[in-house]
This record gives structure tokens, sequence and C-alpha cells, in this order.
């Protein structure tokens, strides 16, 4: 929509709401100003650069407002729900699937100022607000000795909040676990405005777990305020491997039998060839190659035992440590996508998630599913978080769009990935969630819980202001 029609939208029981918000929170936490409509009125998808390319944005708010504590998430909730106003809570702006676009207009509220930390080191506990900033949380913890473990790409312009919210997972997944396996207790406004705390106990049975509730639930249930979260102490020992393989199915058997061996590599990251070639091009060893690089930490005796049994099991060339310096340099960069947005080339990623008896098939039916739509440039994959039973392949393709919109080439490619992953029997996300880009799949992916996850919504939030047909529920 062009942005002067989308700026005319939407203005009537929202003055009214806005208002009551500003006469009790204060102005200065809450603006209407065109700038900071314009500016939240998307987060990191990549298809939306297009648009703004084009002048046109994917919906706007009414209102930004920036709570400072749990009592205004609780006034601002209220006042929304008895007033019928969509509330989008808002971390970083770092999605990458439209989960934050307020597409109903309303409130978008932005949790960053809500950035206490607490550390209870003997039980190795951080208490934390939900819109503290990952790599600000990480810095605290490493100046006191500890590490949390959990880094996106997206360290760096991501909060607490929205980790939980799109049950995010770090470059260190596979000995620390994704935020699921992290987060110990949480406080939560709900839909009509109460506070629920989540208690983070070592361990309870006291009915079905309810956190889990809020953990992937992108806004829609409630706005997570707070959470406990489980640190490590930092790690005494780094070891850094890497491996040329021949091909991608010599790497990932390697890789199975060491973790069916009960090792935990922190980083395993295997590169396709043409990954190889554009991450490792320095690298003559790697060239024509499968590259694997990976991290070993902790406990000096605990490595040293997991990097025996990875120099037994991996059969490939050890490369050294030059690769994983290499990639240690790069990891956080997250320029990409709007780097090729104004050449006018249609970037993205998609990952999903498939067991080992069907990882090869899967990888190759999504690259050829991808490569199948006129216009891809290249289709590629790296295998970026493993578990036991199996794998989550990361791909990527850029593509000049032919003939086509931007938009309806990025939709032809989604939507062959996404066929051949289902077809593959992968699951159509591993970390980055659902939000609006995926939603047309969730009912195919869930089945028949797809009923149950709308009655939830429906259970919670029967006004439908939370995050309105964010996941299609
Ligand atoms: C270059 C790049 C690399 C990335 N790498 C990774 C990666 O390695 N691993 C990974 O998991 N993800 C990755 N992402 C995706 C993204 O960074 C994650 O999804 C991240 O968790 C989003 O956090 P955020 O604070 O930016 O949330 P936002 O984008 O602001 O919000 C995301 C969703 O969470 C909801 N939300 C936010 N805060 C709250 C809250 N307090 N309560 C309730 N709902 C809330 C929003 O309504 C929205 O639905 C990457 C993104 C980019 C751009």
């Amino acid at each position: 929509m062009p942005l002067e029609e989308v700026m005319k939208r939407g203005h009537g029981n929202f003055e009214v709401v806005i208002s009551k918000i500003s006469s009790l929170l204060g102005n200065e936490k809450v603006s209407t100003k065109e700038v900071d409509l314009l500016s939240y009125s998307h987060d990191y998808w990549p298809i939306t650069l297009h648009w703004m390319l084009e002048g046109k944005v994917p919906a706007l708010p009414n209102a930004v407002v920036w709570p400072e504590s749990t009592e205004d998430v609780v006034k601002v909730v209220k006042i929304a729900y008895e007033e019928k106003v969509p509330i989008y809570p808002y971390g970083g702006g770092s999605g990458v699937l439209g989960a934050a676009v307020p597409e109903y207009g309303g409130i978008v509220l932005d949790l960053k100022r809500m950035r206490s930390l607490e550390l209870y080191e003997d039980d190795l506990l951080l208490e934390a607000h939900a819109g503290v900033n990952g790599y600000y949380l990480e810095k605290y913890l490493n100046k006191k000795g500890y590490t949390l473990g959990h880094f996106p790409q997206s360290l760096y312009p991501s909060t607490v909040g929205g980790w939980i919210a799109t049950k995010a997972t770090g470059q260190f997944s596979t000995k620390y676990g994704g935020i699921e396996d992290m987060v110990l207790g949480l406080e939560a406004v709900l839909p009509w405005g109460d506070v629920i705390t989540l208690k983070p106990h070592a361990r309870s049975a006291t009915g079905p777990d309810l956190k889990k509730l809020f953990i992937g639930s992108e806004g829609t249930l409630g706005v997570v305020t707070k959470a406990w979260l489980k640190v490590w102490p930092y790690p005494e020992e780094r070891i850094m491997l890497s491996f040329a393989s021949e091909g991608l199915e010599d790497a990932l058997l390697s890789v199975r039998r060491i973790l069916r061996r009960g090792a935990k590599p922190a980083v395993i990251r295997i590169y396709d060839k043409i990954e190889t070639k554009r991450h490792f091009y320095k690298f003559d060893e790697a060239y024509g190659k499968v590259a694997t690089v990976m991290i070993i930490e902790g406990d000096s005796n605990i490595a040293s035992a997991e990097r025996k049994i990875v120099e037994e099991e991996f059969k490939g060339k050890p490369l050294g440590e030059e690769l994983v310096k290499r990639w240690l340099k790069t990891r956080f960069n997250v320029k990409e996508a709007s780097e090729f947005a104004p050449l006018g080339v249609v970037f993205d990623t998609i990952e999903v998630s498939v067991h080992w008896s069907n990882a090869l098939k899967l990888y190759n039916n999504v690259i050829n599913a991808m490569r199948s739509v006129k216009g891809v440039l290249f289709a590629s994959a790296h295998a970026s978080h493993f578990y036991p039973q199996g794998v989550c392949f990361y791909f990527t393709f850029a593509s000049t769009p032919r003939g086509k919109s931007p938009t309806e080439f990025y939709n032809d490619v989604w939507n062959a990935a996404m066929k051949a992953t289902l077809e593959s029997g992968g699951a159509i996300s591993h970390h980055h969630g659902i939000g609006r880009q995926r939603r047309k799949w969730l009912k195919e992916e869930l089945g028949s819980a797809f009923e149950l996850l709308r009655r939830v919504k429906r259970a919670l939030d029967e006004r439908e202001v939370m995050n309105p047909r964010d996941m299609g529920v």
C-alpha cells in the first residue's frame, strides 16, 4: 500500500486509546510521530525492504509505546483490551518473517526500556527483563565469569523477549541448547492485563509446563516481561577444529557418529560446496570441498575427551583453526539482505529441520525446488544445528525476478522450498518461527493440532488484541 494511504489509515478509537495511555504513562513514553510510526512499520522481513524501496510500507501502527516496567505494560494492555485495539510486542525488530509487523494498526509496544539484569551466582540463574539486548546481556555475564551460551547471528539487534517469543536458537546450540532449554521461569502479562509469574524452580511437577505456551508464541498470547535464564561458568577451554570432506554426506555422517557417542561440540557447521566457496574462498584446501567448522568448549577435561571423539569419528581432512577464526570474525554479519535489495536482488534464508534418515533427501529436494524457479541465481545451504535425532539446514537463495514482481518471485521460491520440505518429512521452521511469511503453511505442518493452537489463542485472547493474525491464528 502506498505510504500516503497507509498514513491516513485507522485514526478513530485509536485517538482515545492513545490519549488514555499518554495520561497514564506520561507523554515521553508514547509517540505518534510519523518518523516513529514508519520505523516500527516493519521488522527485518527481507521482502519488505523491496516494498520500502518502492515507497510502500507493510503496515503502520497508530502509536509506539515504550513501557519501563511491568506495571506500565499492564496499563497499556488493559486499555487496549477494553477498547479492542491491537498490540504488537516489539523487541529488537530483527525477526525475519514479519511477526512484528503491525498488520491491523494499533499499538507497537517496544520493550527495550525494560532492561535490568540480576545474576544469582549460586543458582546459575540470570533474571532478565524482556527488553535486554543480547550483546549487552552476554557482556554483562562475561564480566562476571559466566555465559548464557546463546549466540544467534542477530545477537546485537535482538532481545530476551524476542528470543523467547520466536523460540530462537544460537550458533552454540549443540552444547547449550535453544532458548527453550535456557528459560527456567518467566513473567508475562496476559491479554486482559493479569500478570503471571511462572517460578524458576530447578524442576517442578506442577501440571503442564505453562511457560512453554509463551516460548514460540510470537506475541500472540501475551507480553513476556521478564525471564529467568540458566547460565554457565565461562568456558575454561575452547578448541577450534575444521575439516574438508569430499561430499555433504561424508560430513553429515561424521557428525552423526560424534553425537551418537555423546560428544557435544558447542558449534558445528557444515557448508555445502557452494557455501564453502563463498565463506572460505581464501583457503585453497577447502576449495571444491565441503567445509565443517567446530568449536568444543567448557571444562578442559571434558573438552579434551570430546576432541578425542571428534578426531576419531570425523572422516575428512583436518584443516586446523584458521577456518574457524574466519567464521568467528564474520559470524554476526547481518547486512546481506539490506545490501542486496537496492540492487534489485531478492535474497532470503529459509531454515528447516529434518531427521537424519531424511537429511540428504531433504537437502537435495529443497535445493532443486528453489533452483527450479526461473531467475534463481543460486541456492545453497549449510547445516547449522545438530541433535542426535536430526539436523537443521539453513538455505540461502538470491535471485533477480524475471518478468515478475519481487514479491511474486519471492513467494514462488518460498512456496517451492516449503512444499519440498513438507514432502521430504521436514519441519517448516527450525528457529525463525512463523510470522506473516510462513503462516499459510502452519496448518499443514501441525495437522489437527492447528485447531488446538487456534482454540488456545481464542481462549486466552478472545478479543484478538495480541498480534492479531500472526502465525495465522
Ligand atoms: C541477520 C539475521 C540473523 C539471524 N540469526 C538468527 C539466529 O541465529 N537464530 C535465531 O533464532 N534467529 C535469528 N534471527 C531472527 C531473529 O533475530 C530472532 O527471531 C530474534 O529472536 C528476534 O528477537 P527480537 O528481539 O528482534 O524480536 P522482534 O523481531 O522484535 O519480535 C519477534 C516476535 O516476537 C514478539 N515479541 C518480541 N518481544 C516480545 C515480548 N517481550 N513478549 C511477547 N512477544 C514478543 C514480536 O511480537 C514478534 O512476534 C536472525 C535475524 C537476522 C536479521
